[in-house]
This record gives structure tokens, C-alpha cells and sequence, in this order.
């Protein structure tokens, strides 16, 4: 800190940087120096450092390039022969363009102290203005023999400026994402005045023998390499090491936190017998699938350990996940204890508790719905039945079941996070018991995201919905065809069949009043459908700024029948399910993501007749188009999402940072699938070994765990 306060002292009195000062920089300087204080850097650099997210000299080396330059060391133009691809520097003596010839070409005579180079661009009419005789240019490209004459066609090229005359092999090298403020020039002038002092610091992570297992390259080296490549061969494996690192680190924080929730407080052992499967079994009125048959199987024999169940339940919309939710909720209550359903909207909650009424009809077991509205004695006396052990099976809300609500003995949470990926949310529920947790979501998740957002799960899978559902039509509307469209839908409303009609969500960037642009959308469409093209038909509107008694009202008129037609934001759930709504129009669906879009899409189809899927847009953007023609090939949520994935990228699909966990500097989780199921592999088996990482042959790597996690993965304490 001395130094430090010294060192700012020295700039405020109008000291520059001496070389002598650069010395003892180097003594001093260890990764978690403040960019600032490295040299070339100073205050104003810092900011603009600390705006890329690099804030002191680790991050620095952690500042991947985005691309490397491999240029050979420039040949002298006498030495080159046909055949060959090198790289010359020289003076631009000539320029001439001659647009009249079959290809017009943009010819350069350059030359060097052994002799002069003919190079030619065929269509080089945009280099008129970007090459000029007296300057010096760098061209990297292979040379031919043409007419007894040596010439290098469309090379690549580079006008060097001044100070890189003196030292062409300085185009070489990383290429950082830059910004206005730092060029890229200017990064890696600063990463290469650093890099040899701050590589040895990093030290190795793993045994010898592990690095040989895996084929490893040191860690040192590793960062060195990335920064300073020697050839592209070592860069590859310094990208590797660095991109194992990244996912061994992340799978082994998984790996702790999964170990922590199992190694907490026990949970109770469940025990299903043969009777009490009978007794549940009899409540559904249909055959269970094979896959509902298979998750509730996996579920069962989780509850059945000591260790609490933390299980991640993946289905479409409609492919039966209550009815596992249910089985679940009364293999609990068969073993005394008590369970919640958690959903994360009234709505959903609201229709949990119907679905799961609908079941338990005429049941012993004793359920109740906690919902907002409920007020004063009402809700406390409720409360106090929930305390007392009273209650069976509790529904509602997540946020409300989070609040101060304590249970007699709760032995199963269930959270169907719809469409959210928030897990982290069962977290605040957890407090003094440890409970079996099931987690519900109808978003598919790509494998890649289940082994990394999600790694610290088990996942069970409903990939099959139940027979009898309708097929889904889904076509692309362009604006010429939309008045067809309106027709056959009303044709269709004639039939007594019902609508759909969605409004997008306006990127949040647009608008600071996203809500009330959208909800305006929707009212003004609600209107304009109303009075000029479906008057015959009944017309309803939902959109979330409604009170919580309308949108039911709303909804239960839709469900009946007395609506034909509802318009509605998306902020209205997609679990709605009217097996007669077999028709959507979803407007501007160029806006939606394609996993939203196939949510919105799961609420039709979901009775036997067949079902019609309208996507309004006019769009050219490229990523939408794909995005439009994938909804029209596939149902499949698998297969949608990893288009998704891809087209996406896993940052913007899956925020890992809500998890907890940092967002990848160097790995891809799609591109590097291998590598991450290696380091997956590698680091559950180090955590299962050596949970608490005490062993001293892993000092390192705990010490780099609790500088990338924190105290989230409970080590600090330890040792
Ligand atoms: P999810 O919660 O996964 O969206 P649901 O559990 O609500 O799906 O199930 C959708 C519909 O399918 C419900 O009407 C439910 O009663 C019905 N269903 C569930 N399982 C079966 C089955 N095995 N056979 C027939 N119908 C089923
Ligand atoms: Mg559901």
C-alpha cells in the first residue's frame, strides 16, 4: 500500500516515469496490483482498463486475445523463389490500376534493397486509395512464376507505420478486443512489457502426472504462450490448458456446492411402498408414460437416501410434469411429512392447485393454496396450521412460500421455475431443515448447459409428451398473406375452435417503459380485432398490469368458452391449458427468441384436434429468419434449443452469473464439449477424493477456487 501512495505521490508532483521507476516496478508488481500502478498504464489507461473489466494485473493476463497473426520473419526479395509463401517488406516505388483488362487488377511495384516485387490485387480498384508509392508495405502471400517474371497475387497486407518499420515482425501476435479508448497496439504493448514478470506468478495448478494424464501444458507457460505465441502449434495447447483451467475450476465449484447440499443437514429417508404406490397410482385417471414412469423412479430413490434431493426435472410444456410433481408430494406425505409446490407466478400457482385437486379428489390428505390476496386472520390462521403440522401439501408462490412461513416438518419443496432459470432461488428455503428439492422447468436445456449451469444437479428428462395431442402447424406469415390468415382463423372461430393472439415484449433497450409500450400494443390490437375483424366473435384481453381477480376472471372466461379470441402480452403465463385454443397469432415474432417463441407455442396443441401456429413477421435480419424457419421445421424443445445455443451463444442463453458462477473468459461449452466433460470428469473426482481440498497437493487449486468463487463454496472456514 506504501508503495503505492508513494508511487501516485511521484505523478501528482509531475514525475513521469523513469526507466528507474519501471525497475522497481518489477520488484514490486504481483497479480493483484491495480492496473494503474503497472507501467504505461497511469489513470487515464486504467479507466479505460477497468471499463473492459481489467482491473489489476491478473485480469490483465487473463485479457485473451480474440486472434493471433502468424507472419513469418520478411525475406529479401532475391531469396524468394516461385512456389513459396513469405513475407516481404518493402517501398511502394509504383501503383497502377488497369480497369480495362478481363479482371482489372491494382498492380504495386515494391521494392527492398535486393530488388523489386511485382504484386497484384485482381478487383483492386479499393486499394486506389490505400496504397501509395513511398510507402512501406508489408504483403504475406505466395509467390508464382508469370511470364519468366516472379509476382505475389492478392496477398494479405499491411501499411506499416513509422515506428513499425524499425520492427515489421510487430504485426505478429495477439489481436485484443479493443475499444476507442485502448487500440489494440496499445494493449499489447502493455501485456508484452508485463507478460514475462507476471506469468511466473501464476503458479501450477496439478502434478506432473496429472498434466501428462491430460496432456497438459504448464500454467506458466500456458499464459506466456497465449499472449506470445511461438508458433500456432504451442498456441493451440496454451488454449487448451487455459480453457481446461477455466473448466476444471468451474466443474470443481460444482462439484463443492453439490457436495455442500448433500453434506448439510440429512433429509429424511422416504420409504414407497409397494401399497403406497398403489394408493397414489390410483388418483391418475390415464397410464403413465414411460418417461413419467422413469423420472418418478429416479425421484423416489433420491428421496429414499439421507442426503437431500437435488434434482432438476426437465419437460415441455404439456409433457406431464405435475403428475410427477404429485407422485412426489404424496410418497412425502406417506412418510409424514409435509411438501410445497412453488410456482413462480399466482397463475401457475392457481393452476397447480386445480391440477393437483383434480387428482386428489375426495383425498385425505389435506392441501390448501396460499395466495396474495389473502388477508389477516385468514392468513395468519393458515399460517398457523402450516406451523402445527396441520396442512399436508402448501401451493403458492415462490415468493410467497419464501416469506416467513415456517412448516412442521417439511420434507419436499417443488419449484416449477416455468421459464425461468433462476435456481439459485430454492437456496432461501432451506433454512435449518434440508428437505428433498425437485426443480421443474419447461425450458430444454442443451446438454452443454445442463453439465454447466446446472452441474450441480441431477437431471431426470420427460422427452415424450402423452399420446393424443394434436399435431401443430406453424407457418411464417408475410404481411401480403396476412388478411388468408385472419380468414382461416375466423372460418376456424366459426367452428367454435379458439385464439391466441400474442404481443411481443419490446426489447428493454427500446424503451425505459417497456411494460406500458407493450401493454399499449396489445390494447390497441385488442380494439382494433374487437371492432373490425372478429365482430362476431367474443374478444378478451389480458396483460400484466391487470389486478390479480381480473386476469382470473379473464382467464376462467377464456377457459369456458365465452371468449373466443384473447389477446396478451407475454408477461402472461405460458401455462395456461385450453385444450380447445388450438389457434396463435404471434405478432412481430421476429422480436421473440426462439426459446420464448416455443414456449408460447406449447399452449396450443394441447388437445387431440390439430393446431395452427402463426408467426407474423418482416423481417431480413439473418438470426431471425433462422430463428423463424427452425419454428416452422420443429417441435422438438431439444432441438430447439440447441439451435438456440448456437445461435445465441451460452452467454446471452444463460447468464451464469446468476449461478453463481463467472461467465467463461476462454472456454466455449459448445465448441469445447470434450474438454469440459475431461475437466468435469477430473474435478468431481478430486472433490469426492478430497471434499474440503486440505490435501496439500491441492493448496493450489483451493486457492484459486476461493479467489474465483469466494465464500460461496463454504472453504473459507476450513483450514
Ligand atoms: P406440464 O406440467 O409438464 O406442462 P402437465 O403435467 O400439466 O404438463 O400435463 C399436461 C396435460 O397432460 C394435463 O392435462 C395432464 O392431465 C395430461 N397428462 C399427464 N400425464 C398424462 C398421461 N400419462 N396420459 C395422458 N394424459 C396425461
Ligand atoms: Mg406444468
Amino acid at each position: 500500500m506504501l508503495f503505492f501512495g508513494q508511487k501516485r505521490g511521484l505523478r501528482s508532483l509531475g514525475f513521469s516515469d523513469t526507466m528507474g521507476l519501471m525497475e522497481q516496478d518489477v520488484h514490486e508488481i504481483g497479480l493483484e496490483t491495480p492496473v494503474q500502478f503497472l507501467s504505461g498504464v497511469g489513470p487515464q489507461r486504467a479507466k479505460a482498463f477497468r471499463e473492459i473489466g481489467v482491473e489489476c494485473a491478473g485480469d490483465l493476463l487473463e485479457y485473451y486475445p480474440r486472434d493471433w497473426v502468424f507472419m513469418p520473419e520478411p525475406s529479401d526479395i532475391c531469396d524468394i523463389g516461385a512456389e513459396q509463401t513469405v513475407c516481404v517488406v518493402g517501398i511502394v516505388e509504383q501503383t497502377d490500376y488497369q480497369p480495362y483488362r478481363k479482371v482489372p487488377i491494382f498492380e504495386v511495384a515494391l521494392a527492398d534493397d535486393s530488388g523489386i516485387l511485382r504484386v497484384v490485387w485482381f478487383r483492386g480498384k479499393y486499394l486506389i486509395n490505400q496504397i501509395e508509392p513511398g510507402q512501406v508495405l508489408l504483403v504475406h502471400g505466395k509467390v508464382k512464376k508469370y511470364k519468366y517474371q516472379l509476382q505475389m497475387s492478392n496477398p494479405k497486407f499491411v501499411v506499416l507505420r513509422e515506428d513499425q518499420v524499425q520492427d515489421p515482425s510487430a504485426i505478429s501476435g495477439p489481436v485484443y478486443p479493443a475499444t476507442g479508448k485502448l487500440p489494440n497496439w496499445q494493449i499489447k504493448k502493455i501485456v508484452r512489457s508485463q507478460i514475462e514478470t507476471l506469468a511466473p506468478m501464476v503458479g501450477e495448478l496439478y502434478d506432473a502426472a496429472f498434466l501428462d494424464k491430460n496432456a497438459l501444458m504448464g500454467r506458466e507457460k500456458a499464459y506466456l504462450q497465449i499472449h506470445k505465441p511461438d508458433d500456432e502449434d504451442t498456441l493451440g495447447q496454451a488454449r487448451r490448458r487455459l480453457k481446461y483451467d477455466e473448466l476444471f475450476l468451474m466443474q470443481a465449484g460444482l462439484a463443492l456446492k453439490r457436495y455442500h447440499v448433500r453434506h448439510g443437514s440429512p433429509a429424511v429417508e422416504m420409504q414407497r411402498s409397494e401399497d403406497i404406490d398403489h394408493r397414489i397410482r390410483r388418483r391418475f385417471p390415464f397410464i403413465l408414460t414411460e418417461d413419467q414412469e422413469t423420472v418418478i423412479e429416479e425421484v423416489v430413490a433420491d428421496m429414499a437416501k439421507p442426503v437431500p434431493m437435488n434434482r432438476l426435472l426437465q419437460g415441455d410444456v404439456g409433457s406431464g410434469k405435475t403428475v410427477v410433481a404429485v407422485y412426489a408430494a404424496l410418497v412425502a406425505v406417506a412418510n409424514k411429512c409435509q411438501a410445497v409446490i412453488m410456482a413462480p407466478t399466482e397463475i401457475l400457482a392457481r393452476q397447480h392447485y386445480q391440477s393437483m385437486e383434480r387428482f386428489l379428489e375426495g383425498s385425505q390428505v389435506r392441501r390448501e393454496l396460499i395466495v396474495g390476496g389473502m388477508t389477516g386472520k385468514k392468513r395468519t390462521e393458515l399460517l398457523e396450521r402450516i406451523k402445527a403440522g396441520e396442512v399436508d401439501i402448501v401451493v403458492g408462490t415462490v415468493a410467497l412460500l419464501q416469506g416467513d412461513i415456517e412448516f412442521a416438518n417439511l420434507g419436499l419443496v417443488i419449484i416449477d421455475e416455468q421459464h425461468k432459470f433462476g435456481v439459485h432461488q430454492r437456496a432461501g428455503l432451506r433454512k435449518g431443515q434440508s428437505p428433498h428439492c425437485l426443480v421443474m422447468t419447461a425450458t430444454p436445456i442443451p446438454r452443454t448447459l445442463a453439465m454447466t449451469a446446472f452441474g450441480d444437479l441431477d437431471v431426470s428428462i420427460i422427452r415424450h409428451s402423452p399420446p393424443g395431442r394434436g399435431e401443430v402447424i406453424t407457418r411464417w406469415v408475410q404481411p401480403h398473406d396476412r388478411a388468408k390468415a385472419m380468414d382461416f382463423i375466423a372460418q376456424r372461430l366459426k367452428a367454435k375452435k379458439q385464439a391466441y393472439f400474442v404481443y411481443p415484449r419490446i426489447d428493454s433497450d427500446e424503451t425505459e417503459d417497456v411494460d406500458s409500450k407493450q401493454i399499449k400494443a396489445a390494447v390497441d390490437e385488442y380494439h382494433r380485432l374487437k371492432a373490425k375483424v372478429f365482430p362476431l366473435f367474443e374478444v378478451g384481453l389480458l396483460h400484466g398490469q391487470m389486478s390479480a381477480d381480473e386476469k382470473t376472471g379473464v382467464m376462467a372466461a377464456f377457459r369456458s368458452g365465452k371468449l373466443d379470441v384473447l389477446v396478451s402480452t407475454v408477461v402472461i403465463e405460458v401455462g395456461v391449458d385450453v385444450p380447445n385454443a388450438t389457434m396463435m397469432v404471434i405478432e412481430n415474432a421476429n422480436r421473440f427468441g426462439l426459446a420464448q417463441l416455443h414456449q408460447l407455442r406449447g399452449r396450443i396443441g394441447r388437445g387431440q384436434s390439430k393446431s395452427y401456429c402463426f408467426l407474423f413477421a418482416e423481417t431480413e435480419d439473418e438470426t431471425a429468419v433462422s430463428r423463424l424457419e427452425i419454428m416452422t421445421r420443429s417441435r422438438d424443445g431439444f432441438e430447439i434449443a440447441e439451435h438456440d445455443l448456437k445461435l445465441r451463444g451460452p452467454g446471452e442463453l444463460f447468464s451464469t452469473r446468476q449461478h453463481g458462477l463467472p461467465d467463461l473468459k476462454i472456454a466455449n461449452i459448445v465448441e469445447d464439449f470434450e474438454l469440459l466433460n475431461l475437466a468435469r470428469r477430473d474435478a468431481f473426482a478430486m472433490i469426492k477424493d478430497d471434499p474440503m481440498l486440505t490435501n496439500a497437493a491441492h493448496a493450489a487449486i483451493r486457492t484459486e477456487l476461493i479467489k474465483r468463487f469466494g465464500e460461496k463454496l463454504g472453504l473459507v472456514d476450513v483450514g
